[in-house]
């Protein structure tokens, strides 16, 4: 037996659903499963993306030896572009997980060891070694994870639902799950998303058949908005449209990217006769169009934002179109997306989504599929990921209904770093882990403090002070002249700011000229005058900002 415990500790996604990052580590020997990101909230504002802080892993940036990825999602992938800025490793993942990739890290301009695999292949490293198992879900070519290592194994699900039907034909595989539960299994680690859902996820293919009742009845133009990743949404989209006389135009910059992709490497079958330009759009019927595009989630700069504003130069819609929302409503963005639907209604358009017809499915397994992995894995251990934390305590209350003690049931936020040893299992200790914001080209020097500041400036906005002195007298030579930003509208309110400047004035004047001399301490006096006399006459509290020159 090795003489090093087996280490798990998730750097990302253990207590909320984004940025997953799992470490697991055994001697002299680190591999990490997935690197994602997750979209920022409303309180970040201005943030592109969030991603793990990989803080902890740069002290053993020599014990990484493989980069595991399970699928194409952002929140599995996201952060590989940033995070291979500093490390190296071979990365092993299915074709079109590595396709998506390949696309992201060229556009970073970012060089990396890509090493296809297929399910069923074990890949050997360090101490490793790591069989690919398929598994359904929402992307193509997904797998979970048998790591065997020298205290046994773990299966690490990734995002998984066991589809029956599924489009591709490639269900979950589950013999090989039970191959390994007749082996053995130390922990499991299993996917939490839909924990709160009784009975089974239904099939990806009732969104084909839903789709295939929808489009004969449409008379006009058909739009489809769905994740770009959703490789089999595309193909059902496509092909239902094929079969009612429509053509596809695809829209989106990441639509076009992913299903250029997945038809290169044979995921998707789509004619090229089938697909038409937008050039083409003015001449074709409005009954024999129909697009796939992005913008599901009602991102403004998306072309379905401008469509359902009526600000789209090419394409416009009519009475009688038909917008389908073929995705989840990501939590967070319902307001924007309901702003998205009223829209698109004014527009006369009619529109089909999750709440009010089955033009979406979820790609995660609801809970008679959670126990069936228990059961088929018989875990000695068992510890919930990727999900928030309630998630990860309902997936425990599961995982003891189905027998496993509670004592092996685990449960662990970012961080919590759980040793393995000689069939026991204990949480070790809380390592360093966080958030690191991205925005624009800044990776990380953006932290609470500038958010803090961008919150103010959004909800009080500014006020800018400007006072002239005279470098040798310190007497008051120019302003006080106030300019604001979101704080008031300046025209109507010239007599209030006018008031402001005395107050400001009377502060300066009174001030002997030690005081003057030292700029902290003036600046500090005007910004405390005009800040109680805004929250006394206005109850407002603008960010307030003195500028002194000295003449
Ligand atoms: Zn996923
Ligand atoms: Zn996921």
């Amino acid at each position: 037996m090795n003489g090093s415990p087996l280490k798990i500790v998730a750097l990302g996604g253990l207590g909320e659903i984004g940025m997953n990052c799992m470490v697991y580590e055994c001697g002299n020997d680190l591999v990490l499963v997935d690197a994602g990101l997750m979209f920022p909230d409303a309180d970040m504002p201005g943030v592109d993306y969030v991603i793990p802080d990989f803080s902890w892993l740069r002290e053993r940036a020599d014990k990484l030896k493989g980069i595991f990825l399970t699928h194409a999602h952002e929140d599995h992938i996201g952060a590989l572009p940033f995070l291979l800025r500093e490390f190296s490793a071979p990365i092993y993942a299915t074709a079109l997980t590595l396709g998506i990739l390949e696309g992201k890290l060229q556009e970073h301009k970012i060089d990396a060891d890509l090493n296809p695999v297929q399910p069923r292949d074990i890949v050997t490293v360090g101490c490793f070694e790591i069989e690919f198992i398929r598994v359904a879900h929402s992307v193509v070519d997904g797998c979970a994870l048998a790591i065997s290592t020298p205290e046994g194994v773990v299966i690490h699900t990734g995002d998984f639902k066991l589809d029956q039907t599924p489009v591709d034909g490639e269900v979950t595989d589950l013999a090989t799950f039970a191959r390994y539960g007749d082996k053995g299994v130390l922990a499991l680690l299993s996917d939490s998303t839909n924990v709160e859902r009784e009975g089974y996820t239904i099939s990806e293919r009732y969104v084909g058949e839903a789709l295939a009742d929808l489009f004969p009845k449409c008379k006009g133009r058909i739009i489809v908005a769905a994740f770009s990743s959703n490789i089999h949404r595309v193909q059902q989209v496509a092909d239902v449209a094929a079969a009612s006389g429509r053509k596809v135009l695809l829209n989106g910059r990441s639509m076009i990217a992913n299903v250029r992709i997945a038809r290169q490497l044979g995921y998707l079958s789509i004619d090229d006769d089938l697909l038409m330009d937008i050039k083409e759009l003015p001449y074709i019927p409005r009954e024999q169009v129909c697009m796939i595009t992005t913008g599901s989630q009602g991102e403004p700069l998306s072309a379905l934002s401008r469509i359902a504003m009526d600000d789209h130069k090419q394409i416009k819609l009519e009475k009688g179109d038909t917008v389908i929302l073929s995705s989840r409503n990501i939590p967070g963005n319902e307001r924007t997306i309901s702003e998205l639907i009223n829209h698109l209604y004014r527009r006369g358009a009619d529109v089909y989504h999750e709440k009010v017809s089955e033009v979406h499915v979820s790609g995660h397994a609801s809970q008679e599929e959670l126990k069936l992995m228990m059961n088929i894995t018989r875990p000695r251990f068992f510890l919930p990921i990727h999900g928030e934390y309630r998630h990860l305590v309902l997936h425990r209350r599961l995982a003891m209904k189905v027998g496993i003690p509670e004592e092996r049931c685990l449960i662990g936020t970012n961080g919590d770093l759980f040793s393995f040893y000689n069939e026991t299992a204990f949480m070790e200790e809380t390592v360093e882990t966080g958030r690191v914001f991205v925005d624009g080209k800044g990776v990380g020097d953006v932290g609470e403090i500038v958010l803090k500041d961008r919150r103010h400036l959004a909800e009080d906005g500014m006020v800018l002070v400007i006072i002239g002195l005279n470098k040798s007298t310190g007497e008051l030579i120019y302003g006080p002249e106030i300019v604001s930003r979101g704080f008031v509208f300046e025209d109507e309110s010239q007599a209030y700011l006018q008031t402001a400047k005395d107050m400001v004035r009377e502060a300066v004047q009174e001030l002997s000229l030690e005081f003057l001399s030292d700029r902290e301490e003036l600046r500090q006096i005007v910004r405390q005058t005009l800040k109680r006399f805004f929250k006394k006459s206005i109850e407002r509290r603008p960010m307030v900002l003195p500028v002194i020159l000295e003449m």
